[in-house]
């Protein structure tokens, strides 16, 4: 099949239904340009404030990271899907806690494996290519989100689905299909600041991007060294994460539990105690997160922020 014997409309239908086949919630198109003057002077402020903490990498790479036509020759869209990884089951409450989105198999595989059908999906319907993106290439995967459609970059700086909420993944494709744009979605938080108020650790105050260098979330994964003090007084049980500024916000309040098979809760990990963690050899480290995001810490890691919660 060939491109110029399809009309692009039924092209971006197929696009999308296919999109939908392979369990993504939403699917946008935004043209493949550069990035908004406005959200570059953000980011580059955001940096310059020391606001992005131990996110060294966020650094690297800006020129790529502003323009995804970088990503892939003569790229024309930017295709955005959501993924819902809301837990049908939780942890015990009693268990140290693990944020939502490690609960199961690695996101970045599983979003990964549906974009590699989605692109040679477009490849055999059009000859066209596509670079998968899953949180590893640099590409602002919010803003082209909100400009494909989707939804809105919320006061706790995570992507809001209308009427779906904030528990999804972010995947995209860089592709030299030309799509027809779906509009910027101009949607906002209007007033509502209870995210603002429900973090433990005050890093939403002060603008809408999150201070990395008070994130619990950031700290206990991104940060290799040592802890600061203050981190034992607000960490709670959280070992891995935290799910505070999502929990809080109404549009979670109906929250779609996934239908996502290898997001699962990993039944080890539900009832997990903190003396079995603390007791964890390396080899069983690596058996119970083999396949899960949280193998990008190491043990002694994990170990650390035990610590913190006891
Ligand atoms: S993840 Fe937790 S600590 Fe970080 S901004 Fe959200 S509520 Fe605050
Ligand atoms: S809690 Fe309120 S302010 Fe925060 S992201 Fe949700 S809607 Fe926006």
């Amino acid at each position: 099949m060939t491109l110029n014997r399809y009309p692009c409309d039924d092209i971006a239908e197929s696009v999308r239904a296919e999109a939908m086949r392979l369990g993504f919630t939403a699917c946008g198109f935004a043209r493949a340009e550069p990035v908004g003057e406005a959200e570059c002077r953000y980011y580059e402020e955001w940096i310059a404030s020391g606001r992005n903490g131990c996110m060294d990498y966020a650094k690297r790479y800006c020129e790529v990271r502003d323009n995804p036509q970088l990503l892939l020759e003569g790229a024309k869209t930017v295709i955005s899907v959501a993924l819902g990884y809301y837990p049908a089951e939780f942890q015990d409450a009693e268990s140290p806690q693990f944020s939502y989105y490690a609960y199961g198999s690695d996101y970045h595989d599983v979003v990964k494996a549906r974009l590699r059908v989605l692109a040679q999906y477009i490849k055999e319907l059009t000859g066209c290519d596509s670079r998968v993106c899953v949180d590893t290439a640099p590409i602002r995967e919010k803003y082209w989100a909100q400009r494909a459609g989707i939804g809105f970059v919320g006061r706790n700086n995570l992507l809001i689905i209308p009427g779906k909420g904030s528990f999804y993944f972010l995947g995209e494709l860089v592709t030299t299909l030309e799509l027809p744009p779906d509009e910027q979605c101009e949607l906002s938080c209007g007033d509502c600041r209870r995210c603002e108020q429900a973090c433990p650790a005050g890093a939403l105050q002060g603008g809408a991007a999150v201070d990395a260098t008070r994130c619990l979330s950031c700290l206990l994964i991104e940060n290799r060294g040592e802890l600061p003090e203050w981190v034992g007084k607000k960490v709670g049980k959280r070992i891995y994460g935290c799910d505070t500024c999502q929990q809080c916000c109404p549009h979670n309040t109906r929250a779609e539990k996934s239908e996502v098979p290898e997001f699962a809760i990993n039944r080890r990990l539900q009832h997990i105690t903190a003396a079995e963690i603390s007791t964890m050899t390396e080899e069983d480290f690596r058996k119970l997160f083999r396949s899960s995001a949280v193998r990008r810490i190491k043990l002694p890691q994990l170990l650390r922020n035990l610590a913190m919660i006891q």
